[in-house]
């Protein structure tokens, strides 16, 4: 379990967390080795969260496109809409085995929320979610489900009150109640060992593909596309297939025009820290933590996970930036062309993985991780179409 990816990652915090930090590392250590562990992660993950996601052959949209294939990969039929659930589930029972009874969470869509309340709930485990007040008012209908399945959600009301105060936040509440209480951390940031215990539990994304496009068409996909907000499902998606010849390409918020920066972390970041991580950070001229802004609320966030910048350095991978008017585009080709709604996230991959497809001769596959369901986003949508 790397601690750096390259000269990014570390774990820049408080003294008071590193040791919640190594307990964590501790026990996801022994737990991975564990075949319980293994059966009851296995086992919920299919009864609860309704695992293994199809892989789809998108005949229209390809047909749309008119190039390669475009297959999905359906995490937006995961329980609670979304791939979050991969990871908080993962980490809720890692919670369960340090024997701690209360799990706090950021979220920014409300996905993750959503997701460590249901998990809380069938864990036994209490939940309380902080969550910037402006993504409470985007997102209202998330704030509902979280409610309703038992959680607290505490309204955050510094900075821009939008993903990266909540996160403040809940590190703040971390450091203050670290023996009884576990931060479940919803993407592959933050410092070691969260991205490498989101990455893998993600992984099993990735390892689906690999055994689902050798079943389907008998042989892995040439390009793999996923959007990037902290990175996790992108990093699930590739994992698993690094080690091959498979294209990696990882799609971020290019926001609403050229000139803004949207939250495209890679694309117009420097390296820096945010959330005890050395990675690429949207910053501004004197090396303040930069603005950002998408029509989808799960992408927008300053900073990226550490794996993913050294992604991007060694060119394992690559990354570009997509608009808010074309993820919204690729919203509706998918809505009319295939009958399923996205996120407003995934829109974005969508978007670049067409672009990618008439490009490429009919002979070659993509497979597009659809990392959750556009319900959340219809308010959004509506009023764009305005
Ligand atoms: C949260 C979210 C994202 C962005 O998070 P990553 O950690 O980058 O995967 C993407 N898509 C959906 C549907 C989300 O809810």
């Amino acid at each position: 379990m790397p601690r750096r990816y390259g000269r990014y990652g570390g774990a820049y915090v408080p003294e008071t967390l590193v040791p919640a930090l190594e307990e964590l590392e501790r026990t996801w250590r022994a737990a991975r080795r564990d075949p319980a562990f293994r059966r009851e992660l296995a086992r919920r993950s299919t009864t609860l969260g309704g695992r293994p996601t199809p892989l789809y052959f998108a005949e229209n949209l390809t047909r749309r496109a008119g190039g390669a294939e475009i297959w999905l990969k359906r995490e937006d039929l995961v329980h609670g809409g979304a791939h979050k659930f991969n990871n908080a589930l993962g980490q809720g029972l890692l919670a369960r085995r340090m024997g701690k009874p209360r799990l706090i969470a950021e979220t920014g869509a409300g996905q993750h929320g959503v997701a460590t309340a249901m998990v809380g709930a069938a864990l036994g485990l209490r939940t309380e979610v902080y969550m910037g007040s402006v993504d409470m008012e985007r997102q209202r209908p998330n704030v509902e489900r979280m409610r309703l399945l038992g959680a607290e959600v505490h309204p955050v009301e510094s900075g821009l009150r939008t993903l990266k105060d909540a996160i403040g936040a809940a590190l703040r509440d971390w450091i203050e109640n670290v023996r009884t209480t576990h931060y479940l951390l919803g993407s592959a940031v933050g410092p070691h060992p969260f991205p490498s215990i989101v990455a893998e539990f993600q992984s099993v994304i990735g390892r689906e593909i690999r055994w689902q496009s050798r079943r389907a068409f008998g042989r892995l996909p040439d390009l793999v596309v996923a959007c990037v907000g902290g990175g996790s499902n992108a990093i699930g998606t590739f994992h698993p297939l690094l080690h091959s010849r498979v294209e990696l390409l990882g799609v971020e918020a290019g926001g609403a025009s050229a000139r803004s920066g949207g939250a495209a972390s890679l694309s117009r970041g420097r390296p820096g820290i945010l959330h005890g991580a050395f990675t690429y950070v949207l910053q501004d001229a004197d090396g303040q933590v930069a603005e950002t802004e998408s029509v989808s609320a799960g992408l927008d966030y300053a900073a990226v996970g550490p794996e993913h910048a050294w992604l991007r350095d060694t060119g394992r991978a690559r990354y570009l930036a997509v608009r808010d008017r074309d993820a919204l585009s690729a919203f509706g080709w998918l809505a009319r062309d295939e009958g399923i709604l996205p996120a407003l996230e995934p829109s974005h991959a969508l978007y670049a993985a067409v672009r990618e497809a008439r490009r490429r001769p009919r002979a070659q596959r993509i497979v597009v991780t659809l990392s959750g369901r556009g319900d959340k986003d219809l308010e959004v949508v509506a009023r764009a179409a305005r």
